[in-house]
């Protein structure tokens, strides 16, 4: 018998998505010594990294650089990646169990919690992710429309991708310019009359789910003030109790540098970023054309929950805020893949270390596996990933080592791809990717930009010359 994972036959691997938790996995699949594996990683769009092209802020350049060790995982050669080929759309997962051993699931979390308050469907009211998605050129959003003309906007949530929203809309295009922002994006921000952002926190500050790096990046726009309340941040005894209790010195420096804030003269720049703490939204409040004019938020106490956390709590003292814009950012929500279990709850693929579990057995479907935000939902930074692909991976090859995987019935790798071309002549190579990727850095070259975003499939198709089947 044939022992899978060696030169006679190698370990068969789909991976579906492209983002940071997709790649890490393939990392670690490859850095096994002993063991021989084909890689085909799958992702809807064009274009991979995920959240790192769709996700991080235009601001934040740094972070993408990330991307460089994802191009180096991409060079193995037995790695191939199929873009504009989606799960459920192209491929099924029958079609997965004849090519290949194994499949991982790295679809992330593609939408986002919602508020549950009335009002919250009025127009004007929108999820964060959508806007992020908008402002870095997600072709699925580009045309999305948000109603800039205002002048105030809130920006419900106190979490990394709530500050990341808020400093947007207070960034200069000055500042804007000089990022990978979409094109169609700084137009609009451009032109925004957008003049007053408030974050709101539903708790304190020293519950405050924002990181201190980003904190202390809004004391630093060109033309924002950061505006806080004294009495908002300053510290309940039952969180005074909580950050004495646990030594640490970045929760402190968080709590200091929002109480810096709350001390600052506003030094009359043009725009003012509020952050506020202890509010709810109970309600968005529409005008007579449907759409949102401002909302009612209710003051909240901190009180001790079962779990030893602090949950927020409303007193019943209200006020009325007048905003014209809304951002949601109560976190983003996995989507459900045809086929696959999944915890409609959580919005995460139902997984004990990253293998896939019978929605009704609650074992381990074999072939199947999950990792990144679809396992675990949507917390912590790009590098949370690594760990969490790796554990996914020692699973992957336990089962592997055991006899627990799928039997293909084609494992040749030209079969998967004639299969994958045949149902979308379209499907995009890594090497497609890099055109595409050096295109867009000479096209920002040109205009004094770090990179001039395509964000229609349509213009990557034809800027690539694939109108016709080119594998
Ligand atoms: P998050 O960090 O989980 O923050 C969610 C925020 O929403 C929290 O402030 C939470 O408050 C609040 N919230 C939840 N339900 C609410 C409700 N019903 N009403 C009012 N507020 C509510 O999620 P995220 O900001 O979406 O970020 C997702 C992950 O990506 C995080 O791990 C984040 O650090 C990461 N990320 C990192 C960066 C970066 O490194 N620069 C950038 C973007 C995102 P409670 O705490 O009270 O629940």
């Amino acid at each position: 018998m044939t022992v899978v994972g060696t030169p006679d036959q190698p370990l068969r691997v789909a991976v579906i998505g492209s983002g940071p938790a997709a790649f890490y996995a393939v990392e670690h699949l490859f850095k096994q010594p002993a063991l021989v594996a084909d890689v085909d990683m799958f992702e809807r769009l064009p274009t991979p990294h995920g959240l790192v092209r769709y996700g991080v802020a235009p601001d934040h350049p740094k972070i993408k650089t990330v991307t460089r060790a994802y191009d180096t995982i991409a060079r193995h050669p037995r790695f191939r990646f199929f873009g504009s080929v989606g799960f459920g759309e192209h491929l099924t997962l029958a079609d997965l169990s004849r090519h290949y051993h194994q499949v991982v699931f790295a679809t992330g979390a593609q939408t986002d919690r919602r508020m549950g308050i009335p009002g919250e469907d009025l127009e004007g009211s929108h999820a964060a992710t959508e806007f992020v998605a908008w402002y870095n050129g997600h072709p699925d959003y580009r045309a999305h429309q948000f109603d800039l003309s205002v002048e105030r906007a809130a920006v419900v949530g106190v979490g990394n991708v709530a500050i990341d929203v808020a400093r947007m809309l207070v960034r200069t295009p000055e500042e804007l310019v000089k990022t990978d922002i979409a094109a169609h994006a700084l137009e609009a921000l451009r032109n925004s009359r957008i003049r007053e952002v408030f974050l709101l926190g539903r708790r304190g500050p020293a519950q405050a789910a924002f990181t201190n790096p980003e904190v202390k990046e809004i004391g630093e726009m060109a033309d924002a003030d950061v505006i806080v309340r004294p009495d908002e941040v300053q510290l309940d005894p039952l969180s005074q109790a909580q950050v004495d209790a646990a030594q640490d010195r970045t929760l402190v420096r968080k709590v200091e540098i929002l109480q810096g804030y709350a001390l600052r003269k506003p030094e009359g720049k043009r725009r003012r970023l509020h952050v506020r703490f202890l509010v709810s939204p109970v309600e968005l409040l529409g005008d007579e054309r449907g759409r949102v004019a401002g909302m009612r938020l209710v003051r909240n106490r901190l009180v001790e929950s079962g779990t030893g956390a602090l949950s927020a709590e409303a007193t019943g003292q209200f006020e009325e805020l007048p905003v014209g814009l809304v951002f949601r950012s109560v976190g983003y929500r996995g989507v459900a893949l045809p086929g696959i279990p999944f915890h409609e709850r959580w919005g995460v693929i139902p997984n004990d270390k990253g293998r896939v579990l019978d929605a009704g057995s609650h074992q381990p479907v074999t072939g199947l596996y999950a990792t990144g935000w679809i396992k675990r939902g949507p917390s912590g930074v790009i590098g949370t990933n690594k760990p969490d692909s790796v554990e996914t991976v020692t699973s992957m090859l336990a089962d592997l080592a055991r006899g627990a995987h799928w039997l293909p019935a084609e494992p040749d790798p030209r079969a998967a791809e004639a299969l994958v071309v045949a149902r979308q002549p379209l499907a995009v190579t890594y090497a497609d990717w890099r055109r595409l990727d050096a295109l867009e850095c000479s096209g920002g070259q040109a205009c004094g930009r770090p990179r001039l975003k395509f964000v229609a499939v349509e213009e990557m198709m034809e800027a690539l010359g694939r109108t016709e089947p080119s594998r």
